[in-house]
């Protein structure tokens, strides 16, 4: 049986997505680990212990479990994580020698390191999915760090394979990183039918306690990157007054406290505290009820290597206004499914969901094209992939070499 490690430090596939450090990276290898099991692949998930609580090693299904790695101190900052990359990749080398893998597969950044660091010696191949890369962060004007800028290219060049989400990721992997193009596989994530389907909004809207008049939907964590901004700005200019924005999730990350407040600042400004609804991040499942009680999803992003949101929205039959960014331009079919955004004017997003809102017709068309779109996206067909790709880097044995 195939064995592969997945390395994913710095956040776990079993903490709830949608505030935190926790969002679609986490679903993604939730996701994906459990078909890689189901479709013959035996997957241990190593993540950095952070919390006291925690099992050593949690079974989560049969063949997919999360490896808890002692590396600093449980309640070590995102921001001071690089200083625990060693010892991290220390205890995973030795748990390595006891349980091998055939293949590595990195998740993020922080990962990479890890991954780079263990292939060499290990001699064993290295697939990379980044989720986020800092230079297409840095051209949204938000920066970060030149050390991960350096450690993202030294883990591109030494990478057996990129996995790329979209089209996009592919040639940001290439333009800002040097990236072998023969290396890259743009494979993308998907989404979970059983739970995203279209489904009667009047059940849902009875089921979230929802009596009010058009729903804007946002989902996600809150953080500059996510634009809610735009989406309050872009309610204020709505046509039909009785519309409301829902925001689902919580904040994110360094700026997250700062840009819920700001956020709320903005609402008050606008006068629209009676518009807008703040509810606390949802357990996945539990969206679909969201994303059916809304007429529109709007997700004006900076960047977004993929945009679960939206595919989980769309599979609900849910038309999307999405900026036109990464992974949103390949998922949201503009006049389609929704409409892409090509700037982040408010305007242009509340003309976009103006058209939704006052045309039932025409929304109702958007939202059917957006479920079937949205069939093209299953786990297992990732997996599937993915298992390709593993079968053949621990066959072929041929290593990129850049030491
Ligand atoms: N999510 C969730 N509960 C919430 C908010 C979000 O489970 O309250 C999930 C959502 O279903 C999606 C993921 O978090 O699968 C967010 O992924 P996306 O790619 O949209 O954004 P990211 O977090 O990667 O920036």
């Amino acid at each position: 049986m195939l064995r592969a490690g997945v390395i994913s430090l710095h956040t776990s596939p079993l903490t709830q997505a949608g505030s935190g450090d926790s969002g679609g990276m986490n679903v993604y290898i939730r996701e994906v680990v459990s078909s890689l099991t189901q479709a013959g692949v035996a997957c241990d998930v190593f993540v950095r212990r952070w919390s006291d609580e925690l099992e050593p090693i949690v079974e989560v299904e049969p063949g997919f479990r999360v490896v808890h790695v002692p590396a600093g101190p449980v309640d070590l900052a995102k921001e001071d994580l690089p200083a625990i990359v060693d010892t991290f990749t220390a205890w995973m080398r030795s748990w390595l020698a006891e349980n091998p893998v055939d293949v590595l597969h990195a998740n993020y950044w922080l990962s990479g390191v890890v991954g780079h660091q263990l292939k060499h010696p290990l001699d064993l191949p290295l697939v990379t999915t980044f989720h986020t890369l800092a230079r297409v962060k840095a051209e949204m004007g938000d920066d970060e760090p030149a050390a991960r800028v350096d450690a993202e290219a030294r883990v591109v060049a030494c990478s057996d394979v990129l996995v790329a989400n979209a089209d996009e990721e592919r040639r940001q992997l290439i333009e800002l990183y040097g990236a072998d193009a023969d290396r890259i596989e743009i494979v993308a994530p998907g989404v979970d039918r059983a739970l995203f389907s279209p489904g009667s909004a009047v059940g849902a809207r009875t089921a979230i306690r929802y009596e009010g008049g058009p729903l804007v939907l946002f989902v996600g964590r809150i953080q500059p990157l996510k634009g809610v901004d735009i989406a309050v700005e872009a309610l204020a200019q709505l046509s039909d007054p009785t519309a409301t924005l829902m925001i689902v999730g919580g904040a994110s990350g360094a700026e997250g406290d700062i840009e819920v407040h700001r956020i709320r600042g903005l609402i008050t400004k606008h006068g629209l505290d009676d518009r807008v609804r703040f509810v606390e991040p949802q357990p996945h499942y539990a969206l679909s009820t969201y994303y059916r009680a809304a007429d529109v999803l709007v997700m004006p992003s900076n960047s977004e290597s993929f945009g679960l949101v939206a595919l989980e929205a769309a599979a609900c039959g849910v038309p999307v206004v999405a900026a036109a960014v990464g992974g949103l331009r390949t998922l949201v079919r503009d006049g389609v499914t929704g409409y892409l955004i090509d700037d982040r004017e408010p305007a242009h997003y509340a003309a976009a969901i103006d058209k939704i809102l006052g045309d039932p017709t025409h929304a109702a068309a958007l939202g059917a094209a957006a479920a079937i779109q949205a069939s093209r996206y299953p786990w297992s067909g990732l997996a599937a992939r993915l298992r390709r790709i593993y079968e053949e880097l621990a066959d072929a044995r041929v290593l990129v070499d850049c030491s």
